[in-house]
């Protein structure tokens, strides 16, 4: 797969003047689309790609750092970038969400409800789908938390760990996509504050309630335990966020706020 289909790479137009990688993304996903170029498929070399879409290097290597990381390619060190195999899970990145939440100024709640109503659905499916692999891992996700609990930034990448795989169990895509969209904005906040946590070992149980509900192949048992587990991290989460204001808020050396 190292030859490219000739003609394939029409000229962005090189005399216009400011072509952004933007402009590459969409010539690129065209493609993509299209079928000129398909999944599996070694993209030409850097060089050779930017003379074939009229740009220059640096914003071909931005087009292609955007597609990357929504995971439509994906690039292997010393081999080339290559469209990513159709049964890899496609992520979304979370930066259309974030700029919306900016404009709009969505809440917390908002987002948490929004977690909530994909995360029920996800984990109601997973009771359903999980292969006896991914209850594994979802094991070692929570041996993973119990070993952590003193340490909350570690105990965090458990977690999240632990939301992906029962995501991945769930076998939809689109669910899955959409729940690590909102998800990452939550743990990203979540890390600010989860060094003032005082329940993980309540919340490691809550986890570990999921995962029974899916070893039983009860879907409303798995919604319930999930619905429960993120009913109970909001309220985590907002404690450590009044914890670490207080902390703030304290005078220092002598001096009041
Ligand atoms: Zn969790």
């Amino acid at each position: 797969m190292t030859r490219t289909k000739p003609g394939i790479f029409k000229n962005l137009n090189s005399e216009k003047n400011g072509t952004t990688a933007e402009e590459v993304v969409t010539r690129l996903r065209e493609m993509i689309q299209r079928g000129e170029i398909s999944a599996g498929d070694r993209l030409p070399p850097e060089r050779d790609l930017a003379k074939l879409l009229g740009v220059s290097r640096p914003t071909l290597r931005a087009g292609i750092r955007s597609l990357s990381t929504v995971g439509i390619l994906q690039s292997r060190q010393g081999a080339g970038t290559f469209v990513a195999e159709a049964d890899e899970s496609p992520t979304l990145d979370s930066s259309p969400l974030r700029l919306l939440s900016a404009l709009h100024g969505f809440t917390s709640d908002e987002m948490f409800e929004a977690r909530l109503a994909l995360e029920m659905s996800i984990a109601g499916l997973a009771a359903e789908r999980a292969t006896s692999e991914q209850m594994t891992l979802l094991a070692e996700e929570i041996a993973g938390m119990y070993a952590s609990l003193e340490d909350p930034e570690q105990y965090l990448v458990h977690d999240m760990q632990f939301h992906q795989t029962v995501a991945a169990a769930s076998g939809n895509r689109i669910l899955t996509s959409l729940m690590n969209m909102v998800a990452t904005i939550l743990f990203d906040y979540r890390s600010k504050t989860v060094k003032r946590a005082t329940d993980l070992k309540e919340s490691a149980e809550q986890h570990h309630n999921i995962y029974r509900a899916m070893r039983e192949h009860n879907p409303e048992a798995a919604r319930q335990a999930m619905r429960d587990h993120l009913v109970e991290t909001q309220r985590a989460q907002r404690l450590e966020v009044e914890r670490e204001k207080r902390e703030k808020e304290k005078p220092q050396n002598g001096r009041s706020k």
